[in-house]
């Protein structure tokens, strides 16, 4: 397929594809060569403004539309967006480095975001309380106005749907900051919306550096809410920059999930999961379960089967579909992940696979996927976020000892943990702390289920009613009868 890539990435403000109103751009990279292959408008605090004052002007007609309304409009964007299944999945897959296989799944889910939150909203039910006789209290909803949504690289547009779906489920309008280094996919999103009949101004997008952009939106004024995905330190910042307005913000940040493996596991499912955790989505994956915590009875064996699998993994062009493992998405994050290779070495952990860049693919940001073996606690790979094709793996003993590890670090997004003990799955699942928690399986969740991660790695929840929790004020009404 020849992608359609425009000369220009503009922002989208009021119905209006438009420059940044001083010119301002920069350089988009495709991560398979890192050659500049077009450049987005660089949003400044100008364009900002003027995305927040149509997403203000649209607020007031969008917000009173009636649920069923909405529903049908977002159901509309859903079958746009799924329209252009193949061009979403192959220009995510450029843009990116994704292997174009799971690209395609991307797009899928992000019609279903729409989908799904078309369904919630028209399902939604409010509260009641009643004293007979005396009183009756009922909660009224109203969307809280216009939302600032703040999006990372990895899997972009489906991070961005996951978030604009609620939003104008909710009743809001927003403006989208998507990622700098993956603002293509995000570039389809005017055409799906106007296709859909999505009034202008309900939906605006300014793309640009987080610092100037993404700050802009977080200190406007006119902005009530701020929901962020990405890194915990900026999360910490935007966080920091949202108390002056005293702003409702939602943090999805960042995690170094465990994955704990019994003795008594069924090795073959939990091998296979460990290995489509880590090196799936190129390891740019915010619940990867990047930190393996293995029984001593069975860690020889989980050892050699694990750097087997990894030297298997097939890394190379993102746009194959026989590729399972792409190009990390920018040459600054390659060279981070690089230097958590040579830092897990220098500290002593034991490099089992991978490690290097692949033999013939010298160009672009090609990483073999990677297992460290006798990794501890003390060491920064243990303790930091690589997000990459790394897994580190660490032996244990007891029950005990795994919990200890498990929740041995800063971040608490998800867990996962292996055993064929029902009573030890639901007591160690229990004990460690992570937002999600998962027993012998991965990645399979319910889109009503609360989504979010404590300690470094978040507040607050997304998923169904939790979401639309955030995006609307709910107000009580109390009547004496
Ligand atoms: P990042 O924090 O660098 O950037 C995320 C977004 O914030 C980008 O759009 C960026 O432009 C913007 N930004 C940066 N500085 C800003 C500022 N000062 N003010 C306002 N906006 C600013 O994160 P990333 O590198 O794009 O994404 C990877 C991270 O995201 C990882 O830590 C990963 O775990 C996390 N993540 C978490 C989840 C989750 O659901 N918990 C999901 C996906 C990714």
């Amino acid at each position: 397929m020849t992608l359609p890539i425009p000369a220009l990435i503009p922002h989208y403000i009021g119905g209006q594809r438009v420059p940044s109103a001083g010119g301002e751009r920069f350089d988009v990279l495709a991560p398979a060569t890192n050659e500049v292959y077009t450049s987005a408008a660089a949003g400044q605090a100008a364009d900002i403004d003027a995305a927040v004052a149509a997403a203000g002007d649209a607020f007031g007609e969008w917000s009173r539309l009636t649920a069923r309304a909405r529903a049908s409009l977002l159901m509309r964007v859903a079958d746009a967006i799924e329209a252009r299944d193949d061009l979403l999945a192959s220009l995510e897959s450029f843009d990116t480095g994704l292997p174009i296989t799971q690209a395609r799944g991307q797009a899928r889910r992000a019609a279903e975001n729409f989908r799904f939150f078309a369904d919630v909203i028209v399902g939604l039910n409010e509260d009641a309380f009643a004293v007979p006789g005396r009183q009756v209290n009922y909660v009224l909803r109203r969307p809280v106005g216009v939302a600032g949504l703040i999006t990372p690289w990895n899997t972009p547009f489906m991070l961005e749907t996951w978030k604009l779906a609620p939003a104008l489920a909710a009743g809001c309008t927003v403006v989208l900051k998507p990622a700098e280094w993956s603002p293509l996919s995000a570039s389809l999103l005017p055409e799906i919306a106007e296709e859909a009949g999505l009034p202008p101004g309900v939906l605006n997008i300014v793309h640009g550096i987080g610092e100037e952009a993404g700050d802009a939106l977080v200190r406007h004024p006119d902005v009530p809410l701020i929901s962020f995905t990405g890194e915990t330190t900026t999360g910490q910042l935007i966080a920091a920059n949202c108390a002056e307005h005293l702003k409702g913000v939602s943090m999805e940040l960042g995690g170094k999930s465990p994955c704990v493996v019994f003795a008594d596991a069924d090795l073959d499912a939990a091998i296979d999961s460990a290995v489509f955790q880590i090196f799936s989505l190129n390891g740019e994956r915010c619940t990867a379960g990047s930190r393996l915590l293995v029984q001593r009875e069975i860690y020889d064996e989980v050892l050699d089967r694990l750097a087997a699998r990894a030297g298997a993994v097939r890394v190379g062009d993102p746009g194959d579909p026989a590729t399972e493992l792409g190009a990390l998405i920018h040459p600054e994050h390659y060279a981070r992940v690089g230097e958590y290779v040579a830092l897990g070495t220098a500290q002593g952990a034991r490099l089992i696979a991978g490690g290097r860049r692949p033999a013939g693919l010298s160009d672009g940001n090609f990483m073999e996927a990677t297992v460290f073996a006798d990794v501890t606690e003390d060491m920064r790979v243990f303790q930091e976020e690589i997000f990459g094709p790394v897994l580190c793996v660490t032996p244990f003993d007891t029950e005990e000892e795994a919990v200890a590890l498990a929740n041995a670090t800063r971040y608490g997004l998800a867990g996962y943990v292996w055993t064929t003990d029902l009573r030890r799955a639901h007591t160690v699942a229990e004990r460690i702390d992570a937002g999600m928690l998962w027993i012998n399986s991965h990645n399979v969740r319910d889109l009503r289920t609360p989504f979010g991660g404590v300690k470094a790695s978040g507040l607050g929840r997304e998923g169904g009613r939790h979401s639309i929790d955030f995006y609307t004020e709910q107000r009580i009404v109390h009547v004496n009868v």
